[in-house]
């Protein structure tokens, strides 16, 4: 078991827990303080738990046992609470057996597909917003607050800009707005987009003067293999 300290519960972001998987973390269990307790005024932990709600609908969509993450609320003063947490998740995951094993699925294939989500994490973030920034305060609204069909259709509709070189006019409008610095170009040059480094935002397509249209999208499907 290896423990990780953060300020808040709501730290504890989408890629950090599919990077655990990823490094072949067997399971990912998140403490956070109760809800409507937190320290902050950002009530972190509302968004910890969205976050895992979402996440353990990825997992089932490529094919992950959603028991192995798992999230609860605690004060500092349930320390017996936390230890018979902690007894129970960890022998869940041991029942559960090795990432992979215990599903049945192939060590590499779960691995590229854990990858292949994590780099669309801000993609998943910015399509998601809403939900993500909701306030559950009741236990009966997590059920069914993201579903399998919404995960699939997130997947399958992955959008990717780029831009068009016979159309691009090298204003440097869009390379001015992007967000993640995913663009380059220069006066008088073509600009071409990074996929690595595109957040997937849709400024540049907004941005890009509709008399040149240059900023093109196209889409694709990614990542599945259901969980069941
Ligand atoms: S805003 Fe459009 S035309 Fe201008 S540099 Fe970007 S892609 Fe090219
Ligand atoms: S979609 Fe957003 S992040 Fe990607 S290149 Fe366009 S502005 Fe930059």
């Amino acid at each position: 078991m290896r423990l990780i300290r953060v300020m808040c519960s709501g730290r504890v972001d989408l890629e950090f827990v599919l990077r655990a998987f990823s490094n072949g973390i067997d399971g990912v269990f998140i403490g956070g303080c109760r809800l409507n307790e937190c320290n902050y005024i950002t009530h972190g932990n509302f968004d910890a738990l969205n976050m895992v709600l979402l996440c353990k609908k990825i997992m089932e969509h490529i094919g992950l046992n959603p028991e192995r993450l798992s999230i609860e609320f605690m004060s500092a003063g349930d320390g017996i609470l936390l230890t018979e947490v902690i007894d129970d998740f960890s022998k869940k995951v041991e029942a559960l057996g090795p990432l992979g094993i215990g599903e049945e699925r192939d060590a590499d294939e779960l691995k590229a597909k854990l990858e292949e989500v994590t780099k669309l994490v801000p993609y998943i973030k910015i399509s998601k917003r809403e939900k993500l920034d909701s306030r559950l305060e009741k236990i009966e609204e997590r059920d069914g607050f993201f579903t399998s069909e919404e995960i699939d259709e997130l997947f399958r509709d992955v959008v990717s800009y780029y831009i068009d070189p016979e159309k691009c006019q090298a204003c440097m409008i869009c390379l001015r707005k992007c967000p993640a610095d995913a663009i380059t170009g220069a006066k008088k040059q073509i600009h071409v987009i990074d996929q690595e480094k595109c957040i997937k935002c849709g400024t540049c397509f907004e941005a890009c003067p509709p008399r040149f249209g240059a900023v093109q999208k196209d889409y694709r499907r990614a990542c599945s293999t259901s969980y069941s």
